[in-house]
């Protein structure tokens, strides 16, 4: 025997172990190979088995050619990591326990002190207590940007700037950003590009290939695998997806150094919802649209905004890059948000939300149950944002009942709390 090889096994015991209680750990049946279904199977391990020193010695960690310790990949989290490659256009993906893990990731790995991140004002907000909290520590400086104006961004870019954060739309208000002109202002100025994508999903618009020619694309992708990819509202998962071998691998040191694992069972759910993701898209789009025209129709309502409804901010961008697919309808995601009219005060938009039966108060989205969240938008904004209709912003995330039951649900709750509006 040549246990100089990586590819000899260590010889098993020719007796089997004399104790029940070792032979109920070292149990010499295998089964067979060749197995095949439709779901992968779920491998769950901190510790991965080395058939031999050598082979402990050679393998390399930082890519798929083999298994090293649970935390740098099994064969369930290659699978996933490979199809959200392909399905965001994508070359490498990494899996992280959160979408704000995802985030966290990414700025740890790209981030130094002395260095400057750009934040959009409608950003995700965990991702801007990030930066005003633990980024801050560790002497990394946050400007704000406006997301609807270029130039703005633009003049903002100093050479400490080191990452652009890009959210298309911006959480709660939905205001949709020229994300091509974003992207080529980084791209003139040397910088790095991160796309927080939960929205578009990998299904609305290609992060990667914004003109459809190849030419044009974000860095860095994370998405909030929470939301439509686990569909479910019982998953927490994150991705980063990249085309550059180097940035990748920059991203996946911090990674194992800050040891950003994911359960397999975990894994397994969203292997499992990934085929049905873009069927569940379109419905929960469908019946996002068909609610929010109906909602902009109700006299509390000052303001809808989804980036589908002609005039909401920046829908001529929405259209621009997501408005072709679907026989010229477009894709997005199941999200809008109203602003009820300034005359209504807090506890009458409160009452309202209490009101509904059907939708759920409750964060995060893409779940088969509609959700309600009110919010307190001046406390969000570092800039007055004067594209908005004074009022209090409610969100509402679209689930999978019929659109006839939740259109009613909404009429009702806006007669019990506006009564005639
Ligand atoms: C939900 C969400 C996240 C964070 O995802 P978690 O898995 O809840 O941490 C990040 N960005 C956006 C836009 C989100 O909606």
């Amino acid at each position: 025997m040549n246990a100089s090889s990586p590819d000899t096994p260590r010889p098993e015991g020719a007796e089997p172990p004399h104790h029940l209680t070792t032979r109920l750990v070292h149990h010499a049946y295998q089964a067979p190979a060749g197995f095949m279904a439709p779901q992968p199977a779920v491998h769950k391990a901190s510790t991965v088995i080395f058939p031999n020193v050598a082979a402990m010695r050679a393998r390399e960690w930082k890519d798929k050619t083999s298994y090293t310790y649970g935390l740098h990949g099994t064969p369930t989290t290659y699978q996933l990591e490979e199809r959200l490659a392909t399905l965001e256009g994508g070359l490498q993906c990494l899996l992280v326990p959160s979408g704000l893990a995802a985030i966290a990731n990414v700025a740890l790995a790209l981030l130094r002190t002395g260095d400057e991140v750009l934040i959009p004002d409608n950003a995700y907000g965990p991702s801007k207590a990030l930066a005003e909290a633990e980024l801050l520590h560790y002497g990394i400086r946050h400007v704000i940007y406006d997301p609807l104006d270029p130039a703005d961004l633009a003049a903002r870019i100093t050479p400490a700037t080191r990452l652009v954060w890009l959210e298309a739309p911006g959480s709660v208000t939905m205001e949709f950003p020229d994300l091509a002109e974003q992207v080529r202002i980084c791209r003139a100025r040397g910088v790095t590009c991160a796309l927080d994508n939960t929205w578009g999903a990998g299904l609305a618009f290609a992060p990667f290939d914004l003109l459809g020619d190849g030419t044009l694309g974000v860095d860095v992708s994370v998405h909030a695998l929470t939301k439509y990819p686990s569909g479910g509202g019982d998953v927490l998962m994150g991705s980063i997806t990249t085309r550059d071998q180097g940035l990748h691998l920059r991203i996946k040191l911090a990674h194992m150094r800050l040891g950003l694992g994911v359960g397999a069972n975990d894994v397994e759910s969203v292997l499992r919802s990934l085929p049905s993701m873009a069927l569940r898209y379109r419905a929960h789009d469908r019946a996002a649209r068909d609610l929010a025209r109906w909602m902009a129709r109700q006299p509390a309502v000052a303001q809808v905004l989804h980036p589908a409804l002609q005039g909401s901010p920046g829908h001529e961008h929405w259209r621009a890059l997501c408005g072709a697919g679907e026989g010229g309808e477009g894709a997005a995601a199941g999200l809008f948000s109203v602003v009820i009219d300034a005359r209504h005060g807090q506890q009458a938009v409160d009452a309202f939300c209490d009101s509904l039966r059907y939708f759920k108060l409750g964060y995060s989205w893409g779940g088969p149950m509609s959700l309600v969240v009110p919010y307190d938008l001046p406390g969000m904004r570092t800039r007055s944002a004067g594209h908005l209709r004074p009022g209090t912003v409610v969100r509402f995330s679209i689930g999978l009942e019929a659109v006839e039951d939740l259109r009613a649900d909404l009429e009702q709750a806006l007669q019990s709390a506006f009564g005639g509006h």
